[in-house]
């Protein structure tokens, strides 16, 4: 093939900023003089993120993990109540959660003393499965709380998932870090949970380098959270402290940037979803398919392209916990063959997130598939294939480099690429 390596990186995404509009409100900030975690941008970043995603009230926070863990907080106070100082809420409790996804979905509920119970993916979103979660119901009537993600910008099966909570009395919190912008059935992710983020981190459709948000319906649950993000402080003259309180407000300055950013969400969709579709018609006649979605239910943000290889089309492949090893194979390939030819090329792609019952912090952590207990067949390698669907995914699964400053060209030189590892 005769193409040389990029001279500049193409990235998986990176942020895209607007002549100066981001700065026109850091600038408004440093003018004012409100160089700390209060002003006007964090406060209009509030009344953007609720508005925009349709929601009662936002909480801006210094990331979409903080906002988690305070979801985490609000949901496990309301259902098993305030716990002693030094106790996490979740203490001796279940929860149900999005087994393929990035560990900050789950991370809070261990910060709470919770124990992560991992749900089995669907082929159809590469979301939680809504059958795998009425399986967890039967095994574990008593769970209270369920923790999803929309991975990747696809909306999960958000009326299924809302139903099987609302049949066994379970609270929702819905991480949609990656989804901001996608909606389900015309209503915007984000607003689907009890309790709902979003991340404003340097990787997602908007950035404010850092940052994230807690969704709530009430204003009760909005000022509790801003409460404990600002270190718990009570009404009174001197530091006054009857609860643990956290350090998790966002800063004005990256509220400048994020604020700045929500003018542009709708053209950065708009440049993902070109992004998308020119791979799957470049991909045509390869025997790969891209992540999918219900375009009759989802309309999703596309933040990151992927594409998973046909099982028949999968040269061998091996990973040990922190290497991969493959054997080409004419008319074959796979992730690991694809994401290093494009390294060689200077592009960057990822592995498929790594299903969390899959990493050795969680190795103990119950998962449960469409049958039931799953770690019953994990550790059993079957011919031909994998003993869950997210393992599956993740050994058949990569994303792309879907970054909104890549140009045409360079994306028509990266299906090339794709293209020639199957050759
Ligand atoms: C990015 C991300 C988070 C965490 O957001 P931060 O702002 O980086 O803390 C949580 N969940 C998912 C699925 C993410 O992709």
């Amino acid at each position: 093939m005769d193409i040389r390596p990029f001279e500049k990186k193409v990235w998986l995404a990176s942020p895209t900023m607007h002549e100066g509009k981001e700065l026109s409100y850091i600038n408004d900030a440093f003018a004012k003089n409100w160089i700390t975690t209060a002003g006007e941008n964090v406060n209009e970043v509030e009344k953007i993120s609720a508005k925009y995603v349709g929601v009662e009230e936002a909480v801006a926070l210094s990331c979409g993990t903080a906002a988690l863990h305070l979801a985490v907080k609000l949901a496990g106070e309301r259902l098993y109540g305030k716990p002693d100082v030094g106790h996490g809420v979740l203490e001796g409790k279940k929860v149900l959660c999005s087994d393929m996804t990035f560990d900050a979905t789950v991370n809070p509920i261990v910060y709470e003393g919770g124990t992560p119970v991992f749900i089995d993916t669907e082929y159809d979103t590469w979301n939680m499965s809504p059958q795998a979660l009425e399986k967890a119901f039967d095994i574990y009537p008593e769970v209270g709380l369920v923790v999803l993600v929309n991975l990747y910008g696809t909306p999960a099966k958000l009326d299924e998932i809302k139903e099987i909570c609302k049949k066994h009395n379970a609270l929702l919190i819905e991480d949609a870090a990656e989804s901001l912008g996608a909606a389900y059935k015309g209503t915007m992710t984000g607003s689907f949970g009890d309790y709902s983020i979003i991340s404003f981190n340097g990787n997602k459709i908007i950035t404010g380098s850092s940052g994230g948000a807690l969704l709530v319906h009430t204003k009760e649950d909005a000022d509790k959270a801003r409460k404990w993000s600002t270190q718990a402080r009570e009404a009174a003259p001197w530091y006054q402290h009857e609860e643990l309180g956290y350090n998790y407000r966002m800063s004005n300055i990256i509220a400048g940037v994020v604020r700045g950013q929500y003018e542009y969400i709708d053209e950065h969709i708009a440049r993902k979803k070109e992004i998308y579709n020119r791979y799957k018609e470049g991909f045509a006649g390869l025997p790969v398919s891209m992540n999918p979605f219900n375009d009759k239910d989802a309309t999703p943000n596309y933040w990151l392209s992927c594409m998973v290889v046909d099982k028949e089309a999968m040269c061998k492949q091996v990973r040990s916990e922190n290497e991969a090893l493959y054997i080409t194979e004419p008319g074959k390939s796979c992730p690991t063959e694809i994401l290093e030819t494009l390294a060689k090329y200077n592009a960057e792609g990822r592995p498929v997130w790594k299903p969390m019952h899959m990493q050795p912090i969680y190795r103990l952590n119950p998962f449960i598939t469409t049958d039931g207990n799953g770690r019953a067949r994990t550790n059993a390698y079957i011919e031909g294939g994998c003993a869950d669907i997210g393992m599956d995914i993740f050994a058949r699964g990569l994303c792309l480099p879907s970054d909104i400053n890549m140009t045409k060209e360079q994306q028509e030189i990266i299906i090339e690429i794709v293209k020639s590892c199957f050759e």
